[in-house]
């Protein structure tokens, strides 16, 4: 028997989380069993652990939407006890059961090596927020972003996502001007690199303006909303937006085609669910030397399988710093 945290539905529908005990017979049947030893806490995580957000199929439930481990019985020729594997996406934690377990079991094809140079805690450091942000970094640099055409945007910058971005484009040699609606986290996205805290009020109101003045040469957008629609006028030409999130709002408000026609700018869509096994191993590998190790562990929050609940709540008020590490056992 081993510890999971299970969310199931009563009778009226309201949701109850909770650490209960349950044993292999219980897992659902898939190729490879891994025994974790972290996961963490995701925005979707805080919709999985509460109401569901319509991503949940069946209850229990057993969220948890990456996971760190080692491999304990493969039916897989490519993974075998005693490998470090991580996983990322695939709907696990909301179709299929996640990674707030201390095992769990998945298929082989959504499990990526752990890469050489990181342990399964710092995995989970990065997690799925961090994985996205690296995407974000390498989908900008392929459209041309560089460091000499100036600032580049990070919003929702004290998030997960954020505070991931930020470091790796700190780290790259580019100017980074953090967005963020805690004024008292300025200190902390400076320890991570940023060079400018622009507040998020500056990019609260929707204008009907065609263009505003170009100033950025990139963007990582976690929040969407007005901000999205404000900061698509304000970008560079020919400069491009990584669009990740929905944390203000899914409808890009106040957007007009005018920054794409006048200004040649690229909106980038980056989804890591889906995401192509070998940029995955790209995007770990270039976690491994873009990421410093000291500014990932300056965003880390320790957690247990029973704070869970509370931090879900949370993380969907926008209330957590950084990233939360959770030790399974
Ligand atoms: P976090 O909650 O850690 O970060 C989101 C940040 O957005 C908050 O910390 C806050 O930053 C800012 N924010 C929150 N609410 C608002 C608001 N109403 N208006 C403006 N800013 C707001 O979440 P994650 O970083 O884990 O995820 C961010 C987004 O990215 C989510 O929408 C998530 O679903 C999405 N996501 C998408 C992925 C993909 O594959 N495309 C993968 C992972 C996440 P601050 O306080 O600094 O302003």
């Amino acid at each position: 028997m081993f510890n999971a945290l299970i969310v199931d539905k009563d009778e009226d529908g309201n949701t109850h989380a909770g650490v209960k005990q349950i044993g292999l017979d219980d897992l659902p049947h898939a190729e490879v069993t891994v025994a974790i030893d972290y996961s963490t806490v995701n925005y979707k995580d805080g919709l999985c652990i509460g109401p569901g957000g319509g991503l949940v199929r069946h209850y229990p439930h057993v969220p948890g939407i990456d996971f760190a481990g080692t491999v304990e019985a493969s039916e897989d020729d490519r993974y075998k006890p005693g490998d470090k594997v991580v996983l990322t996406g695939w709907r696990v934690g909301e179709a299929h059961w996640g990674g707030y377990a201390q095992k769990a079991r998945v298929k082989a094809d959504w499990l990526v090596p752990l890469p050489e140079g990181l342990n399964t805690r710092q995995a989970m450091a990065v997690g799925t927020a961090g994985l996205t942000a690296m995407l974000a970094v390498m989908a900008l640099e392929d459209h041309g972003m560089e460091k000499e055409h100036g600032p580049v945007l990070v919003t929702g910058a004290a998030g997960g996502v954020g505070s991931v971005a930020t470091a790796i484009l700190a780290h790259l040699g580019y100017e980074v001007a953090a967005v963020t609606g805690r004024p008292e986290q300025a200190d902390y996205l400076k320890g991570l690199g940023a060079t400018t805290i622009v507040p998020r009020e500056e990019f609260a109101e929707v204008t009907r303006k065609p263009l505003e003045s170009e100033q950025w040469a990139g963007c990582v957008d976690a929040v969407g909303g007005v901000m999205l629609g404000r900061v698509l006028k304000q970008m560079k030409y020919g400069t491009s937006v990584a669009a990740i999130g929905l944390a203000g709002g899914a409808a890009i408000e106040g957007a007009l085609i005018t920054p794409f026609i006048l200004r040649g700018v690229n909106l980038l869509g980056i989804d890591s669910v889906m995401q192509r096994y070998d940029n995955r191993v790209r995007a770990w590998n270039r976690i491994v030397t873009d990421l410093p190790m000291d500014k990932l562990e300056a965003m880390v929050q320790p957690a247990t399988l029973s704070d869970l609940p509370k931090l879900g709540a949370e993380i969907l008020k926008g209330q957590v710093k950084g990233r939360i590490v959770v030790d399974v056992n």
